[in-house]
């Protein structure tokens, strides 16, 4: 009787810890892996290859200005929390290296341009020495070799995800596939002589590259530098004297410098292109697929007709 009544309770006492024991590794498969990227576009692009098994912070969040960040100490813990870091590389984010260091986070740091062909952009003032232009994610093509960079780098630290990696980066590139025809046939629909746009800093260039396009700005391949009075009237005057049919506003830019630009050459404002950040959600531009959508169709409505 006695020892019936301790066994009994010795079972009851087993089945607890099988129960806890059960639980603690059912929450051991639905720990998501801690991955960090520096800015929304980015952000996006990991949480389409990570799915369900990654929880994505971003650092720079919608319409935020990456180049001329200024990093908090959130941000630092961010990335000590992370279990990998997602960059973009070619110089977009010049606070990011000092940033890692400060955290003392121990995460790999993927910069996922790694493989890109970078466009270089010709500084009047010191033509010996090119810029790299970082905004590599404006061409598809690009974005596609981005994807293999987070899928390889995601199933190096967490190997038990890689077929999940695979699957989902697949099926996303396949999303991009049939995104760079859409833009491909959009910008083809608009005549030759109208594929011009100003844009306020130079962050369009690997698109006008990739589908027919020319983007001229005021401002160089960073916003950390205002345009000059001088590359201002430079600008006014070719906007003259070509005929160039349309002036955008973009989401991280200041809109007054275009606003004054149209109102002195009678140029139209053609709309907002997203070119360094994600709308917030809900907005036309939420993730990387709208957001290249919504730029070629802001194009197309003011160029083409
Ligand atoms: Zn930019």
């Amino acid at each position: 009787m006695r020892l019936r009544k301790t066994s009994r309770r010795a079972l009851l006492l087993a089945g607890c810890a099988a129960a806890l024991l059960g639980r603690a590794a059912a929450a051991q498969d639905t720990a998501k892996t801690g991955a960090a990227a520096t800015f929304s576009i980015l952000g996006d692009l990991v949480r389409q290859v990570g799915g369900d098994r990654v929880d994505v912070v971003t650092l720079v969040g919608p319409d935020g200005d990456v180049h001329v960040y200024s990093p908090t100490p959130g941000d630092a813990k961010k990335l000590a929390a992370a279990k990998i870091v997602f960059v973009n590389g070619l110089g977009l984010e010049g606070w990011v290296t000092r940033l890692v260091k400060a955290s003392s986070t121990r995460a790999p740091v993927v910069t996922v341009s790694n493989g890109i062909t970078a466009r270089k952009t010709e500084d009047e003032n010191a033509p010996e020495r090119p810029i790299i232009d970082p905004h590599a994610w404006q061409s598809v093509a690009n974005a596609k070799i981005y994807v293999a960079n987070i899928r390889d780098g995601l199933a190096a630290i967490d190997p038990a995800g890689k077929a999940t990696y695979d699957a989902n980066a697949a099926a996303y590139l396949d999303k991009l596939d049939q995104l760079e025809k859409e833009v491909h046939a959009a910008i083809a629909g608009i005549p030759a002589d109208r594929r011009r746009v100003i844009t306020t800093h130079d962050s369009l260039g690997y698109f006008g590259d990739a589908y027919g396009l020319k983007f001229i700005a005021p401002e160089r391949v960073s916003t950390d530098s205002e345009a000059s009075a001088k590359d201002v009237a430079k600008i006014i005057a070719q906007i003259r004297r070509e005929k160039i049919p349309g002036v955008f506003l973009e989401n991280i830019t200041d809109p007054r410098l275009m606003n004054e630009i149209a109102r002195e050459t009678g140029a139209a404002v053609g709309g907002t292109l997203y070119s360094d950040a994600l709308s917030p959600p809900g907005g036309p531009a939420a993730s990387y697929l709208d957001m290249m959508r919504h730029n070629a169709r802001e194009l197309t409505k003011a160029l083409a007709g």
